[in-house]
């Protein structure tokens, strides 16, 4: 009788004497109905192409090429790359090890002759969950969408709504440039190794314009990061970080032309609030005198 694909991936991983190494978040996952219905969530059509971080020992590779998608697939661990030429032997996948967050992701598609817009898909490691995503927002990479298992309260704060107590800087991040939504949970114990939470997967959309007009984005985004550095402070305290130099009565003058209440706390404000309140503040300041680089 023929071996279920996953002990046969679990022999190929014995016989390479694999173990697997907490520090790269390698929780991996076997459950051949999770990873098709990941697959399905991504809405894989043959002939799309597909970056997948975090390859592991290639169970969702192997699931994406099934339904007919070309992979680029980039891992860290240099003891997975035998492993998975065995797992992916003959099938339409190409292997680059490395660090993800030293690649840049477009040149590599164009090297590798990817579709673009291609899509993401990845099993992430839970330990660089965040700085894996903002990379790839903010090097506006030519992805269209992204599907990825995260931590279920990193799902929950990537998609929060204001003035939720999970509302952060990178649910406004996050809304600036994808539409998100969680498709499902993935209980815990279908992991190898289980870890110690729940996942959820996620899906992101890109959004062809951002949902709000922003004279300059990087200068939002340092108002969101002080509005949410301090959440106990008031925004008449916490924004004053933001430009040392002006007093507070100033700033109080700036969030009243804005609509926005100064005893409010950052938490509490939307993304077009905070647009609107950027907009502002640049014609009284000078974006020349402030960082314009978005
Ligand atoms: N995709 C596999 C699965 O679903 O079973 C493995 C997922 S596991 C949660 C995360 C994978 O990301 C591991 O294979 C790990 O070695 C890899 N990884 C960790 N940090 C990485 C990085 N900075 N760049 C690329 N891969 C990384």
């Amino acid at each position: 009788m023929e071996q279920p694909s996953e002990l046969k991936t679990m022999d190929v991983l014995k016989k390479h004497g694999f173990r697997f190494k907490k520090k790269w978040g390698q929780n991996f996952l076997f459950d051949k109905n999770f990873l098709r219905r990941m697959v399905k969530g991504a809405n894989i059509k043959p002939g799309d192409s597909v970056v997948e971080i975090g390859p592991g020992a290639g169970t969702l590779t192997k699931a994406l090429i099934e339904e007919g998608a070309r992979v680029l697939a980039i891992e860290i661990d240099e003891a997975l790359i035998p492993v998975l030429g065995d797992v992916l032997q003959g099938m339409d996948a190409v292997v680059v090890c490395g660090d993800v967050l030293k690649m840049n992701i477009d040149k590599l598609a164009q090297e590798y002759n990817l579709k673009i817009p291609y899509k993401i898909v990845a099993n992430l490691p839970y330990y660089i969950t965040t700085p894996i995503l903002m990379n790839i927002l903010e090097n506006e990479y030519r992805f269209d969408l992204l599907v990825i298992m995260v931590q279920w309260e990193v799902a929950e704060r990537l998609t929060a709504k204001p003035g939720t107590k999970e509302y952060g800087s990178i649910s406004l991040a996050v809304n600036y440039y994808t539409e998100s939504k969680i498709l499902y949970k993935v209980p815990r114990h279908l992991f190898t190794p289980a870890p110690d939470v729940d996942s959820a997967v996620v899906c992101f959309t890109l959004r062809s314009e951002p949902p709000v007009e922003v004279r300059c984005k990087n200068f939002m985004f340092k108002i969101v990061k002080a509005g949410f550095n301090q959440r106990r402070k008031t925004l008449a305290n916490s924004l004053l970080l933001v430009e040392p130099s002006m007093d507070k009565l100033k700033l109080i003058k700036i969030l009243d032309e804005a609509g926005i209440d100064s005893q409010r706390r950052g938490e509490t404000l939307s993304l077009h609030e905070y647009a609107n309140l950027a907009n502002i503040w640049q014609q009284h300041s000078g974006t020349d005198r402030l960082d314009t680089k978005g």
